[in-house]
């Protein structure tokens, strides 16, 4: 049992004069990181109780995860906020979590320092779901829930103090906020970037490990050679297609979490496949009650903030929302159940529909959600990007049921995705032109 600033503190007794973190060029050591830290918490802890909520607003910087560390380091829950919120998003957060500060200045933060406060079941974080399926929900996670679920994956992944992890995924975010957790946990180091550009490639020549998410990997498929020194890629977040992983040099570990329960299933090391999200990982407990995919385990979250919800079975298992099946003792994602159409009173899964679509030459990618019908309820509908002009009505007939095949096909530029490339089947609905026929 343990905290992250109590691990970090260790690592930068370990490690004291090694390159923690480097983020857009800007770098620092562990024992920098952990003075710094202490000194915000400093600051912190001079002005607002243990248990006070901070919302910390702005890009990936070191700034950033010294006021990060340094604020769990007082004893205080850390809001995590998108930079790119409206106002009136920004404004929810704050009222919702009772927040007493926001943090968009991560210089200010001076004091004198302060040796770590609080144990394993205080809150650390209070994360909000991105979103994609409805308002975001406030996820208190603790300590022990971060520090179980990210050590799990390192054990899978067997993670060193010799790794050298690089991406260019927010830290808002438990994907890209992970990392942090792993190279402080484990005195190793990361190259950070706070968005996506030919430096993440460059990085990549001489790190070990990268994270990355579908979207992300699709723009690494034109520089292959990059991949040669990494001993391990993952991916996750988002589903990767099997069409975009045979375009890559090697096949990346995809692995599943979400922010209520973090890193639940990954691909074994050493045989990777595209098209499942793998085994648990140590600790993690999976069933499938129905289809719904379902988790217990220390990583699990207690429940939403301010109850908003209750996501768990009678019998305490988290549901998440997620609709899978196991083939080969692999886990397969097939969708959110919250996404399911139901078309005439049959079950549609976007994503069969949009695997159907992708296997069709001319297309780069398609998105599938349903739209209001009179007559059926919902009718399957497809917004695709071409290659080239394709009759994708008739390709769709033979090789899905007649109730799958998508009514009407929208030819877009592009598809609406959030941060994380999620695709943002609400932004779906403003069709530019009808394609296929
Ligand atoms: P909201 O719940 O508000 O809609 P969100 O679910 O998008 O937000 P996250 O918790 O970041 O917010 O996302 C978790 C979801 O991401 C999972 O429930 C799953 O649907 C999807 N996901 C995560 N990893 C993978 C993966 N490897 N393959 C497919 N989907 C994944």
């Amino acid at each position: 049992a343990s905290t992250v600033p109590l691990l970090a503190q260790a690592s930068a007794a370990r490690f004291p004069d090694k390159i923690a973190m480097e983020i857009d060029r800007d770098s620092i050591t562990h024992r920098q990181l952990d003075t710094e830290a202490a000194s915000a918490a400093g600051w912190f802890a001079a002005r607002f109780p243990p248990g006070t909520r901070v919302v910390l607003v702005g890009r990936s910087s070191l700034g950033f995860v010294r006021c990060y560390l340094g604020a769990l380091r007082a004893g205080m829950i850390v809001v995590l906020a998108n930079p790119a919120y409206t106002p009136a998003e920004l404004e929810h957060l704050v009222s919702d979590s009772g927040a007493s500060l926001t943090l968009s200045d991560f210089a200010e933060p001076v004091g004198d320092p302060l040796e770590p406060v609080g144990g394993p079941d205080d809150v650390a974080i209070l994360a909000y779901t991105s979103g994609t399926t409805g308002r975001p929900k406030g996820v208190p996670l603790t300590h022990r829930n971060l520090l179980t679920s990210i050590r799990s994956a390192m054990a899978a992944w067997r993670w060193s103090p010799d790794d050298v992890l690089t991406h260019a995924l927010p830290l808002f975010h438990q994907h890209g906020l992970s990392g942090v957790h792993a190279t402080v946990i484990a005195g190793s180091s990361a190259r950070l970037f706070s968005k996506f550009s030919d430096s993440l490639v460059e990085s990549m020549r001489s790190a070990s490990v990268l994270f990355a998410v579908p979207t992300i990997y699709a723009r690494l498929v034109s520089s292959p050679d990059a991949f040669s020194g990494l001993r391990l890629c993952v991916c996750g977040s988002a589903p990767l297609s099997s069409a975009l992983a045979g375009r890559l040099p090697r096949v990346p570990l995809v692995r599943y979490g979400t922010t209520e329960s973090g890193l639940d299933t990954s691909n074994p090391v050493d045989s990777p496949r595209a098209d499942t999200i793998g085994i648990p990982l140590p600790g993690v407990h999976v069933r499938l009650q129905g289809e719904e995919i379902q988790l217990r385990g220390p990583q699990v979250f207690a429940g939403y903030w301010g109850d908003t919800d209750d996501p768990f079975t009678s019998d305490g298992w988290f549901r998440t929302g997620d609709l899978g099946e196991i083939v080969d003792g692999h886990l397969v994602i097939k969708g959110r159940s919250k996404e399911l159409i139901i078309s005439g009173g049959m079950n549609v899964y976007p994503r069969e529909v949009e695997l159907a679509l992708e296997s069709h030459p001319a297309v780069v990618e398609a998105a599938v959600a349903g739209l209001p019908d009179p007559q059926w309820g919902e009718q399957v509908t497809a917004w695709v990007v071409l290659r080239e002009q394709a009759d994708l009505i008739e390709h769709a007939r033979t090789v899905l049921a007649p109730y799958k095949v998508p009514k009407q096909v929208f030819e877009v530029q592009s598809l609406p995705r959030n941060h994380m490339g999620k695709i943002d089947r609400k932004r779906l609905a403003s069709p530019v032109r009808r394609a296929a026929d």
